[in-house]
């Protein structure tokens, strides 16, 4: 079983926070529900900023690095209707994983987006195939940490193939220095968190579907 594997953002070396059970952070979470209805409309640890992740597509997103660091967290993707988004693994006894759902790593980089001018969150698989976001997306970042200000298209086509362009940021482009600085600062005081752009749902909530338990039940798991 996969659990995080916490990098936070700082000024200080990456801080790593290696093992964690992911089933212990749900259920600390689990206090802040109160009925399912408002599960499946807001994340479950609302931000104050309301951090979102780039929704990559066939169209150009302009997306401007200023870290390196970011997030790895266990995540899956649970497409029936009745959540259909990234769900935070539960670790061990996760109800996601006994349904046959592959829990997948992804890294969690913060990224300025120019056009919108906000801060948002650009999730990568850890897959190091040519044509996957992370090998594309790790040039620029080298760059980035050598002073050179980058701008890079990113474009998501079928088979989930990205495509990564990068050049220099136009002097007179908006950096977004204050409000990457008022970002950094909502990390670091704890308050943001990058893995809020998941659903993070308890086991018990799960177990509450009715096409989970039926999924359950069949596998004798109920
Ligand atoms: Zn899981």
């Amino acid at each position: 079983m996969l659990t995080s594997n916490t990098v936070c953002l700082g000024d200080d070396d990456i801080v790593q926070k290696c093992g964690v059970n992911v089933s212990e952070q749900q259920s600390a979470d689990a206090a802040k529900f109160t009925s399912l209805t408002e599960l499946m409309t807001r994340p479950a640890t609302p931000t104050k900023a309301g951090l979102s992740y780039v929704q990559t597509g066939k169209n150009d997103c302009l997306l401007m690095p200023f870290t390196e660091k970011g997030l790895t967290v266990c995540s899956h993707y649970v497409p029936h209707p009745d959540i259909h988004a990234f769900v935070t693994c539960n670790g061990d006894n996760c109800v996601i994983c006994a349904l046959g759902n592959q829990p997948e790593m992804k890294f969690l980089l913060p990224v300025f987006d120019c056009i919108n001018r906000e801060v948002v969150v650009l999730s990568m698989s850890l897959s190091m195939r040519p044509r996957a976001l992370a090998p594309q997306v790790f040039p620029v970042l080298e760059v980035v940490k050598a002073g050179r200000a980058q701008v890079m298209s990113v474009s998501r086509g079928a088979d989930n193939n990205f495509t990564v362009k990068a050049w220099d940021l136009p002097e007179d482009a908006d950096t977004g220095e204050e409000t990457i600085k008022q970002f950094l600062a909502e990390v670091e005081s704890g308050r943001l968190k990058l893995d809020s752009v998941f659903m993070s749902i308890p086991n018990e909530t799960l177990r509450v579907l009715p096409w989970i338990q039926e999924n359950l039940r069949i596998r004798g798991l109920a």
